[in-house]
């Protein structure tokens, strides 16, 4: 489903198209050392698998350096090389086949530096994430009230520098560890500029608190049509990360990845194992390539019928059993300790 509503430029990262309208791109970042190469590639094949489209490795010294060359040559997805502090890892990282290359103003900022990058990135036709982080923005730690206008001050600046080179294959990233800091720095730079953006929060805490962060931030700005890119930082497995993307891009109705599960909370009158009935199918359905249908599941006949009759597929459940659902008529009784099983038979049945 493409994303209409702010027109940016497009940016090409690999053959995958970011902003112009273009569909939102799910991306995460590998958390091993980039000199393991091996199991890095094994963790960005799991990523692709897990539905993730671009992944960035940290690049921290020349053993990265050698690691990203021989994770390119065995890996489907576009690379993105996160370079900090030193300019000439990044031009080695164009060298060993990036696909694109993270920047932070905030340590990479002489112009004669950059300049080289630049001219790299130029020859290579691959474009740069202008990522900006609260952390090191300019004037960090102090009046936190301002962080949204110094990140976006200092990604005009480090833009301008890139326009007087002529180059403009930029995406930019505003990332603050609070979410309203994080929805106000993106508004503003919408304002101000056509690049495409790439959204996320950083070091958003516990992984629980911090799917819900990125969850409000991103879904706020991607309600306003704001986001090309985003990445959901957990500190957790990164096929956590593309998996919350993908429920906060299906939320919102801008992608469609397979099967969307609805059950309700249980509650007292509830009288099988609902929420674990959830967990293992949740479990179950993840491995499989499915059909994008509504599956209800539901733990009584309260609110059970009506939800299950709206989806493709539902079940309310009563003690033992629970009355089938298909396209909103009853068709028959199945028995809770098999209703994975008779569930997962329906949603690969292509004729149902
Ligand atoms: Fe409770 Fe039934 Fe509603 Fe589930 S559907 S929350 S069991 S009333």
């Amino acid at each position: 489903m493409l994303n209409k509503n702010r027109k940016t430029r497009v940016v090409r990262v690999g053959k995958i198209p970011l902003g112009g309208g273009n569909p939102v791109v799910i991306q995460s970042m590998a958390k091993i050392k980039t000199a393991d190469h091996l199991s890095v590639i094994r963790q960005v094949n799991a990523l692709e698998n897990a539905g993730c489209q671009i992944v960035r490795l940290a690049v921290k010294d020349k053993a990265d350096l050698e690691g990203f060359k021989k994770i390119k040559q065995k890996v489907r997805l576009p690379l993105v090389a996160d370079i900090h502090f030193d300019y000439k890892l990044a031009v080695g990282a164009v060298d060993c086949g990036a696909d694109k290359i993270r920047l932070n103003p905030g340590n990479i900022y002489r112009k004669e530096e950059v300049r080289e990058v630049i001219s790299a990135l130029k020859s290579a036709k691959i474009p740069l994430r202008i990522g900006l982080n609260s952390g090191s923005v300019k004037g960090s730690g102090s009046n936190r009230s301002t962080m949204p206008e110094r990140l976006v001050k200092s990604a005009l600046d480090y833009i301008r520098m890139m326009e007087s080179f002529k180059f403009h294959d930029i995406v930019v990233s505003l990332k603050a560890s609070n979410v309203r800091e994080t929805v106000a720095a993106y508004r503003r730079f919408a304002a101000f500029s056509d690049y495409p953006l790439h959204l996320g929060v950083t070091a958003t805490g516990f992984p629980y608190a911090g799917a819900i962060k990125s969850s409000i931030a991103l879904g706020v700005l991607l309600l306003e049509g704001l986001g090309d890119t985003i990445r959901v930082s957990l500190t957790d497995s990164p096929l956590k990360e593309v998996y919350t993307a993908k429920v906060i891009l299906e939320s919102l109705g801008l992608s469609r990845f397979g099967p969307e599960i609805i059950s309700c909370p249980t509650c007292g009158r509830c009288e099988v194992n609902l929420v674990k009935l959830v967990n293992d199918f949740e479990n179950r359905v993840a491995s499989l390539k499915l059909r994008p249908l509504k599956v209800a599941l539901m733990g009584c006949v309260v609110n059970g019928p009506g939800e299950a009759k709206e989806a493709d597929i539902g079940v309310a459940f009563g003690k033992e059993y629970g009355l089938l659902f298909k396209h909103g008529k009853a068709v028959r009784k199945v028995r809770f300790s098999d209703c994975a099983n008779s569930l997962l038979k329906e949603m690969e049945n292509k004729h149902g």
